[in-house]
């Protein structure tokens, strides 16, 4: 799928601020950014909307749509399943917004291989003590899932410097300044 303007792919570990961030910039700019929102296998958040934050489905019903070619990737985080749906992303882009995505780094792998041509930021935290502090703060996540997503952010992280895979890495540190850092990459890339 081609979108007349390149969407934004947000990746990095859990709990670095991906959805934070997000929803800053779609605050600051509500008819400019749409969030393409995905399907997931995971249980509910109580601070998250069916339909808004996922697509919160079954197991078999993700897989019947996969396998009917309806996603433009998917894939395995943390023992649930995730995916970007075709339609996802076309009705951002139909509504004329910049597309804009959270996914993991198996995401961002497959969606290179596709024609969305996005760029790519990838959101990190200043240190793993201070990651594993935020997923703790944010309270939702049990104790088994924590550990495990705590192993994947080791492996994410190794890609944060890899060559030529990133347009932009964002150190989420200070929040206000760390918005103002992705504020100014992107109003530099869009006419907002
Ligand atoms: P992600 O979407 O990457 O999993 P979240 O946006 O849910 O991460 O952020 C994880 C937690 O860290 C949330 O409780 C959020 O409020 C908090 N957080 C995000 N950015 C910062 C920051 N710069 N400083 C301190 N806490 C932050
Ligand atoms: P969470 O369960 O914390 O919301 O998300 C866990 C991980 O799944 C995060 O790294 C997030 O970016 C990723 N994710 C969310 N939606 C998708 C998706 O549609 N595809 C892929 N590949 N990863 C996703």
């Amino acid at each position: 799928m081609l979108a007349r303007v390149r969407p934004i792919v947000f990746a990095g570990p859990s709990g670095a601020g991906k959805s934070t961030l997000i929803k800053k910039l779609m605050t600051e700019f509500p008819s400019a950014f749409g969030f393409s929102v995905s399907h997931t296998t995971r249980k509910i958040r109580p601070s998250e909307v069916d339909g808004v934050n996922y697509h919160f489905v079954e197991r078999e019903a993700m897989e019947k749509e996969i396998a009917e070619g309806k996603f433009i990737e998917n894939a395995v985080y943390s023992g649930n399943m995730y995916g970007t749906s075709i339609k996802a992303v076309q009705d951002v882009v139909d509504s004329g917004k910049v597309c804009l995505l959270d996914i993991d780094l198996q995401g961002v792998l497959l969606v290179k291989k596709t024609d969305l041509n996005p760029y790519y930021v990838f959101i990190s935290p200043p240190s793993m003590e201070e990651l594993e502090r935020r997923l703790r703060g944010r309270g939702d996540t049990e104790e088994d899932a924590m550990q495990q997503r705590l192993e994947t952010a080791k492996k994410e992280m190794a890609y944060r410097d890899q060559e030529g895979l990133w347009d932009y890495v964002l150190i989420n540190e200070s929040l206000e300044d760390a918005y103002a850092k992705l504020r100014a990459f992107i109003t530099e890339r869009y006419p907002l």
